[in-house]
């Protein structure tokens, strides 16, 4: 591992949107390799690395729910959702030859492990990188908030919270190119100006545990592994 790097074990958070690539919905496997190519760039720097994935790709609670369906039925749809995107990034990361397990909130035996939290630690502690599926395993809850909550359960050293853009941006910058960026922002900050970077839920389980979020775009190769390292470009919420 690099010497200048604090950040041990991390947390990537990917978004479901961020596995279709240019394709409106579902399943990119070119995105999905590139995703797996810098996973496996980070664990070769000696991190440890578990996954949260979303399912916004395939589906989302609240949009089922808008048209007409149960909420609680709708977000089970969502977590399942998380579960395929989470059995095809394991795929693509033991392309790359990585060891990997994937653990669900929502047991599934056939599947994949349950999620039991002294066995996930022991997976990263092997090297192996944990993905772990169905979010919380509760309605009404987020990707973000699991992500936040399985970062604190596994002591991770930082959160990272991968989007379509460099940072954190005071409007978004696609619509307005004269946005400002932050390089640094606190978690009150976020939560008292509602600036997108995660769910009010999620920045406030980050802040009561101290756990550093880094927000940056995953896209180009190694960009997980230089923003852990110090070197990228990407927004520090602390
Ligand atoms: N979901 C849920 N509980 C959780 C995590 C997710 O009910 O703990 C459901 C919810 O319906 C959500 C969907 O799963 O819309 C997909 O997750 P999310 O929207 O967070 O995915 P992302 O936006 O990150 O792709």
């Amino acid at each position: 591992m690099s010497a200048e790097s604090p950040y041990r074990r991390v947390l990537l958070k990917l978004s479901g949107e961020g596995l279709m690539g240019t394709a409106g919905y579902g399943i990119d496997p070119e995105r999905i390799r590139e995703v797996a190519e810098d996973v496996a760039l980070l664990v070769e720097g000696g991190h440890e690395v578990c996954l949260v994935i979303g399912g916004g790709n395939i589906f989302r609670g609240v949009k089922g729910a808008a048209e007409g369906m149960d909420r609680t039925s709708a977000d089970y749809m969502g977590m399942l959702a998380t579960v395929m995107n989470a059995l095809a990034v394991q795929s693509a990361l033991e392309a790359q030859g990585l060891h990997t397990r994937v653990q669900s909130a929502i047991p599934m035996d056939a599947v994949c492990e349950p999620y039991i939290r002294r066995r996930a630690i022991r997976h990263l502690e092997k090297g192996r990188v944990v993905i772990f599926a169905a979010g919380t395993g509760n309605p009404f809850f987020t990707t973000d908030t699991a992500a936040a909550l399985r970062a604190v359960e596994m002591n991770c050293d930082a959160l990272l919270k991968a989007t379509q853009v460099d940072g954190v941006y005071a409007a978004d910058p696609k619509t307005n190119p004269d946005a400002e960026r932050f390089e640094r922002l606190s978690y009150t900050e976020v939560l008292a100006r509602d600036l997108k970077v995660m769910d009010a839920a999620a920045i406030a389980l980050a802040r009561e545990n101290r756990i550093p979020i880094l927000v940056f775009a995953l896209g180009s190769t190694g960009g997980a592994r230089a923003v852990v390292e110090g070197r990228g470009r990407f927004t520090l919420v602390s």
